[in-house]
Parts: structure tokens; C-alpha cells; sequence
């Protein structure tokens, strides 16, 4: 029985983050627990779904059942309604984050990891400043589990991180406040993202419309904390859009949640500690995308906890750090360059999105791309460029 062993690693929270981290552990010959709070793994769903073909395969050959839409368009929407397309130069995927989220555990499962829902963590076992263990309740009745490493994979509202003193707060305005429905009964393109790029429609985030076959998107947007406090909630713009755009829309699921579009924590290591995913702040802060991020931060930490573990090193934050390194070398840093971008690109006016837009128009379709289109709105916001010299000037 779970409750009675002691682990090598304990891992609090069962999203791509922990899954990959457990499986990967788990491969590397780590007795490995994953503890998730809800009834059932990736349920509810609080997510658009989106990722990349390329991102995908870092991990895993793509498995059929796990795709709703294959996308190889973009359209993005001006504040005027006026809209330009791209085709893409890699193809994307709208999950279904339900299938895909249980066969990342059941892969965990499949290497030797032990994964057990139901089971809420709520405070941390510390032994001469290391956490060593997890308490919690399982189906109502307290538990304790030991281990030699906890891992917090425990999404945006972590609190694993919080208990070993690692500093997690974020400022107001790179938390962005997210709101999707999941809707049906409407046409959409099945292979084309939109996204909407106005301060009447989501003022300092976009709102999407990702398809999940011809009849079914996930409609949803993120606003910024600091228009979220000014009063309108994230909800309310929604519901406006979809009365303006498909006012015959049924909703299926509706879900709300934060996404930090912050810079990654500076420390995400403690003694006996380390944070993965969401819970360490990986989410791309200019597309608020967090999936993949989410399993190659732990896809590192785990590459990590495998080497120390086995080789019986300390497991002292200064140990542990040697994944902080890794992940701000790969992941982090690229993250910085995107946060930089983010407050420079969120500057714009929707005016200047408009003149953008309709100069973008006018270049033919063959010639446009994701470059084409930066150039352009380099050409309307000059200052966009010293932004953009300031970012690459720090690479
Ligand atoms: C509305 C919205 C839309 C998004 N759209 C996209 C998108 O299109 N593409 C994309 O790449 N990203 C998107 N994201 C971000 C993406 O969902 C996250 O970055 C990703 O899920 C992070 O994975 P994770 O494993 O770190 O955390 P999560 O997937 O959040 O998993 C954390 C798990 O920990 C569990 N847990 C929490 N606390 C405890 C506890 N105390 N005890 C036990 N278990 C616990 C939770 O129940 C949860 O299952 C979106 C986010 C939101 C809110």
C-alpha cells in the first residue's frame, strides 16, 4: 500500500508537468509517487489545448486519439474586424487534453511510477530544513508519505513552493485571468486558429477560437490582472464576444483559471524540493502556452533528480539547482526574450493593430508569414524595434 512505503520522489499533482517527471524518474530506476487531488486525471480541463507538431514530438510520436484538429492556418482578427490568414510552416493540434492527460500518467504508470487521485496534499514533512515527505488526505482520511524528494507539479495556484519559503507570488499584470467555453452548434474552420486581437475583446492578453472539429471550439481569452481588477471580468468579454459572433453557440464546458505570464521563478529549488511546470512559472508569457513547457521542465528536473538520487548525492538545493540551470539555459531564457516581447507587442494601440492589419492585406498571401507580419508592425511602431534591438541585444 501507497501509505505505507517510502519513495524515492513523492510528486504533488498529476498535469503534463508531474506525469513527465514521474515517467522519466520512473524510467531512470526511481520509485516515484504521483498524488493528484481530482477524481480523475486532466478532468476538468482548464485549458485551450493548443500545441505544436514540433513541441509534441519532443516527447511523443502524436497518437491519433489524442487529436481533435490538426491546424495549419492562423487568422488573426484586427480591432476593425478586418482579418489577415497565414498558412503556417508547422502544423499544430487542439487536444483533447482528457485522453492526453491520462495516457501521459498511464505512461508513467507503464515505467513503475504509482499514481493515486483523490489524494489532496496540504502540507509538506520537514526534517532539518529539507522536505522529506508529504501530508495530506485520501479520500477524507489524513496520510503522511516520506520521501527523498517532493516534487510541487501543482499547477498555477502551487502552494508546495510556498511552503518551503520559495517566493511565488507574481505582480498583478503577468497574471493573466483566463476564461473558456467550450461550445458547439457552430461553424468554424476545422484546421485555423483565430485569434482576436483588441482591447474591446481581451484589453492586455487575445482571445482564441481553437476548433475541435467543424461544430466545436474552445472559444476563450486572458486578460490582464491589472484590466481584471479595473472591474470587467473575463467572463463578461467573453460572453459579449459569443453573443456578437455566435449567439446560437450551446456551452458544453466553461472553465476559468490563471495563467502566469510571468518570467520562470529565479529559484525553483529548495532543499529536498524541487517545482515543475505552471507551479515554477514555465508558461510562455507571450501565448500563455504551457504544455509543452510544462513536460520539458519536468522532463529536466527528473533528468536531475535520476543523477543525484542514484548516485546517492545531497540533495541540497545547491545540488538541485544544476536543474534550475539547465531548465533557465534551455527554457527560461527563451522565456525572457518572449516576456520582453509581450510588454512591448501589448503596447499597441488598436489603432496601431488596425493600421497593421490592413497593411498586412495588402501583401500578397504567398508572401506572408509570422516575419513579414513583425516587419510590418516594426514599420508602424519604430520604438517596437528598439524593444525588439533591447531583447536580442541581451540574448
Ligand atoms: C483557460 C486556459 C487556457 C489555456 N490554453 C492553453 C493552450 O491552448 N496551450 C497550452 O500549451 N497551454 C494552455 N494553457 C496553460 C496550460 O493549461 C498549463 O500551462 C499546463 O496545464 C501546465 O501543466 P502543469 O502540469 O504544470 O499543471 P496542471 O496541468 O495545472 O496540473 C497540476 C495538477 O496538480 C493538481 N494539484 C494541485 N494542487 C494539488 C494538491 N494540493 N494536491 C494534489 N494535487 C494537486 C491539480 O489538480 C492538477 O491536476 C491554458 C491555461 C488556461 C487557464
Amino acid at each position: 500500500m501507497w501509505k505505507k512505503q517510502q519513495f524515492d520522489v513523492v510528486v504533488v499533482g498529476g498535469g503534463p508537468a508531474g506525469s513527465t517527471f514521474a515517467r522519466i524518474a520512473a524510467r531512470g530506476g526511481l520509485s516515484v509517487l504521483v498524488l493528484e487531488k481530482d477524481r480523475d486525471i486532466g478532468v476538468p480541463v482548464r485549458c485551450g489545448e493548443a500545441v505544436s507538431d514540433a513541441g509534441l514530438r519532443i516527447f511523443h510520436e502524436p497518437r491519433d486519439r489524442w487529436i481533435k484538429s490538426t491546424i495549419t492556418r492562423i487568422k488573426l482578427v484586427a480591432p476593425n474586424e478586418s482579418s489577415v490568414e497565414f498558412d503556417m510552416k508547422e502544423k499544430g493540434y487542439i487536444l483533447d487534453r482528457r485522453i492526453f492527460d491520462y495516457d501521459l500518467a498511464d505512461m508513467a504508470v507503464e515505467e513503475g511510477a504509482i499514481v493515486i487521485t483523490k489524494a489532496y496534499v496540504d502540507g509538506l514533512l520537514i526534517d532539518n530544513d529539507y522536505a522529506v515527505g508529504v501530508k495530506g488526505t485520501y479520500l477524507n482520511e489524513p496520510f503522511e508519505v516520506r520521501a527523498k524528494l517532493v516534487v510541487g507539479a501543482d499547477g498555477v495556484e502551487s502552494r508546495v513552493g510556498r511552503w518551503m519559503g520559495i517566493r511565488t507570488q507574481l505582480k498583478l499584470k503577468d497574471m493573466e485571468s483566463a476564461i473558456q467555453k467550450t461550445v458547439s452548434g457552430i461553424d468554424v474552420e476545422p484546421d485555423r486558429f483565430e485569434f482576436y486581437l483588441s482591447k474591446k475583446w481581451a484589453p492586455g492578453g487575445y482571445l482564441w477560437v481553437f476548433p475541435k472539429g467543424r461544430h466545436m471550439a474552445n472559444i476563450g481569452l486572458g486578460i490582464s490582472g491589472n484590466y481584471a481588477r479595473e472591474g470587467k471580468a473575463a467572463c463578461r468579454f467573453l460572453d459579449e464576444f459569443l453573443e456578437w459572433k455566435y449567439p446560437q453557440a450551446s456551452v458544453l464546458t466553461t472553465v476559468a483559471g490563471g495563467v502566469p505570464v510571468a518570467k520562470t521563478l529565479k529559484q525553483i529549488v529548495a532543499n529536498g524540493l524541487m517545482l515543475v511546470g505552471d507551479a515554477a512559472r514555465t508558461v510562455n508569457p507571450m501565448t500563455g502556452g504551457g504544455i509543452i513547457s510544462a513536460m520539458r521542465s519536468g522532463l529536466l528536473a527528473a533528468e536531475t533528480a535520476v543523477e543525484l538520487i542514484k548516485n546517492r548525492k545531497d540533495l541540497h538545493m545547491k545540488n538541485l539547482r544544476e536543474y534550475e540551470h539547465r531548465w533557465h539555459k534551455i527554457g527560461g531564457r527563451n522565456h525572457e526574450r518572449y516576456y520582453r516581447l509581450k510588454e512591448a507587442i501589448f503596447r499597441f494601440s488598436d489603432d496601431d493593430l488596425n493600421r497593421i492589419a490592413s497593411r498586412i492585406a495588402a501583401v500578397s498571401v504567398d508572401d506572408r508569414s509570422l516575419l513579414k507580419l513583425f516587419s510590418i508592425a516594426v514599420a508602424q511602431k519604430p520604438t517596437l524595434l528598439i524593444d525588439v534591438v533591447r531583447l536580442f541585444a541581451r540574448l
